[in-house]
């Protein structure tokens, strides 16, 4: 389907941003941890890209369901599954297409899927300080405002910069950062910042 090359198209351009962007990242995760966010998120998505090119009439579920699979395989530690184990189970929700509501349910159950899986809430200096508010200003934008949905997403990236940016002056109390105690203050958490990355390629793919 036309949705499903979309789809496709939106996995090659979160792959060719987070190449860019894996030194940065990198740098993000030497300070605070083990120095392989870059790599794990640029290896990750490159096979990703890769595994989704080579279904045939990818629909915007397969897409998800393959990428996430990929990203659990691909990649270990706390990303992985956290990142991949999500999509695994948020695609569900695409399985009847792509329409402004099951993007929503489809950003919920990928939320509420990270917090299952890592515990962490707002405030922890995880990615769930750019997801949240990534994901409910969706949703509000949407539901509430009735806003298009590219709209809402590009509000919704707003929310999430912010959100990444919140992780700056927070002490993390999850993942590998937490074994810092109060010297990861003063650090951008490298996961809310790659998934505000991942936000921003699919908000120009919707573009
Ligand atoms: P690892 O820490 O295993 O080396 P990565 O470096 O790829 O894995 O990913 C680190 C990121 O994972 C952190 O920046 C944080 O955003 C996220 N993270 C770690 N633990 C949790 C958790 N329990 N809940 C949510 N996110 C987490
Ligand atoms: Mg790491
Ligand atoms: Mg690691």
């Amino acid at each position: 389907s036309a949705d499903g090359e979309a789809a496709v198209a939106a996995v090659e351009r979160v792959a060719e941003r987070l190449e860019r962007e894996r030194d940065y990242l990198t740098e993000l995760d030497s300070a605070i941890g083990d120095a392989d966010h870059g790599g794990n998120m640029a290896r990750g998505w490159a096979s990703a890209a890769e595994a989704v090119r080579e279904l045939d009439d990818p629909d915007p579920a397969t897409v998800a369901k393959a990428t996430g699979r990929t990203l659990m395989s691909e990649v270990g530690g706390a990303s992985g599954p956290l990142y991949g184990g999500s999509l695994v189970f948020a695609s569900v929700e695409l399985d009847d297409g792509l329409t402004p509501e099951s993007a929503v349910a489809f950003a919920e159950t990928y939320l509420e899927k990270v917090r299952d899986r890592g515990d962490a809430s707002v405030g922890d200096q995880t990615m769930v300080d750019a997801l949240v508010p990534l994901v409910h200003t969706f949703k509000k934008s949407i539901e509430v405002d009735g806003l298009p949905p590219v709209v809402a997403l590009a509000k919704a990236v707003d929310a999430a910069e912010r959100g990444a940016a919140f992780t700056v002056p927070i002490r993390a109390r999850k993942g590998r950062a937490s074994y810092l105690g109060w010297r990861s203050v003063g650090h951008k958490d490298p996961g809310a910042t790659s998934t505000l990355f991942v936000a921003e390629s699919l908000l120009e793919t919707a573009r």
